[in-house]
């Protein structure tokens, strides 16, 4: 899995950061961004992540 994050269309809503603290971070300017990865136990939360912004800038690559 690769995960990315279209930070300009991020409005920083928190809940990715909040689902998967070990993945996604904020910026400076308060978008989200890849802090790192995820590992395999991680990909399902990673996946609810990216069903679950509300603005669908989450891409997932299986
Ligand atoms: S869920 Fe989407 S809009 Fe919310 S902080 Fe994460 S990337 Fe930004």
């Amino acid at each position: 899995m690769k995960v990315s994050v279209d930070q300009e269309g991020c409005i920083s809503c928190g809940f990715c950061v909040n689902e998967c603290p070990d993945v996604f971070d904020f910026n400076e300017d308060d978008k989200s961004y890849v802090m790192k990865q995820p590992d395999s136990s991680e990909e399902d939360s990673v996946r609810d992540c990216a069903e679950g912004c509300p603005v669908s800038v989450i891409a997932v690559e299986e």
